[in-house]
């Protein structure tokens, strides 16, 4: 483990911003070449959080020189018109990258929707193709929260190679991406969720603990080996002391003392969410750079 020992807090604004920096610097490359990444964020409805996120997105992808393209639609829009944009989506070669922002509204078949993006566009890594593609480890989209994870997590360990990692939680957007990814990087992966027996022993055995559950401070510092590095995904509103704040998953004051690493909430996770999503806009750009290279290059023999 690195300078963990004297610095204790995984600073996720911090590697954030060298993220956006690598990427502004990609594309700013690129531009020089004439070319320009774009990236097209649809949103169905008026859900205030989702408006947040899609605005910080936008803002996001402008920083760092991306072309980004928004689509408000109407939340009454039927889901033939939500596909038809898809199709025009998919087709059109300014956009590299499709983002739909969930949740859509009820009347719309969200797997339907998400199947419909081009696995080269999806930005979000959620099209079975991709799901499948990262299970056998090939070079795919993978999803942005766990993606970035992983940066959070090489950066304050080092090598991955042969640690313990306990996910804590199995969705397919978090849990199940995050142990995938942790068992390429030759962790041995543990994933455990609400039918899990004995959650605090199975816990205590990672060096890595990453919790992605959605409950305040369910994980206290019982639960977690002396000198285990933590990534805290879960982000959750409470009222305490007469104000509502943000916390983790982790409770952490209480895991600080022991821990050799821990993201804080807010300002671990959540910014490394949006940088990989830049950094997906940038990787699908070259995987259609190459599909389409590969698509020129004729036969060299009869085939
Ligand atoms: P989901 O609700 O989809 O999944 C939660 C998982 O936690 C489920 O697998 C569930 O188990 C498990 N779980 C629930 N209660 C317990 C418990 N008491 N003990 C053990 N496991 C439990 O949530 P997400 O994965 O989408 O998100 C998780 C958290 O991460 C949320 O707080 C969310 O806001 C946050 N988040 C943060 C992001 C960021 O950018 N920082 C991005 C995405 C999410 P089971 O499957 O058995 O029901």
């Amino acid at each position: 483990m690195n300078a963990l020992s004297s610095v204790k807090l995984i600073d996720g604004k911090a590697c954030a911003a060298r993220v956006l920096v690598e990427v502004r610097e990609q594309v700013h490359a690129l531009r020089e070449h004439g070319t320009q990444p774009g990236l097209a964020v649809v949103l169905v409805g008026t859900d205030a959080a989702s408006q947040v996120y899609v605005r910080n997105k936008v803002l996001r992808a402008n920083e760092v020189g991306i072309r980004s393209l928004e689509h408000r639609l109407p939340a009454a829009t039927r889901q033939t018109e939500l596909l038809s944009l898809i199709a025009r989506l998919n087709e059109d070669p300014q956009v590299h990258g499709i983002l739909v922002q969930l949740p859509l509204p009820a009347h719309i078949d969200e797997h339907r929707v998400l199947q419909a993006v081009s696995p080269l566009k999806d930005v979000d890594g959620f099209h079975s193709e991709n799901v499948g593609g990262l299970a056998q480890g090939r070079e795919v989209l993978t999803p942005c929260t766990p993606s970035g994870c992983m940066r959070l997590l090489r950066e304050a360990c080092g090598e991955l190679r042969g640690k313990h990692a306990v996910v804590v939680g199995r969705s397919n957007i978090v849990g199940k991406p995050m142990a995938a990814l942790l068992l390429q990087a030759d962790c041995t992966v543990t994933t455990v969720h609400s039918r899990s027996r004995d959650l605090p022993a199975l816990c205590r055995q990672a060096d890595i603990l990453v919790a992605a559950v959605g409950k305040p401070r369910l994980i206290g510092a019982d639960w977690l080996k002396p000198g285990a590095v933590v990534i805290d995904v879960g982000i959750n509103r409470i009222d305490e002391d007469g104000r509502s704040r943000l916390v983790g998953d982790v409770d952490f004051a209480a895991a600080l003392p022991q821990v050799a690493g821990i993201t804080p909430v807010p300002g671990g996770v959540g910014p490394m969410t949006i940088a990989y999503l830049m950094k997906n806009t940038l990787l699908a750009f070259a995987l259609q750079q190459q599909a389409t290279r590969q698509e020129r290059t004729p036969c060299p023999s009869p085939c």
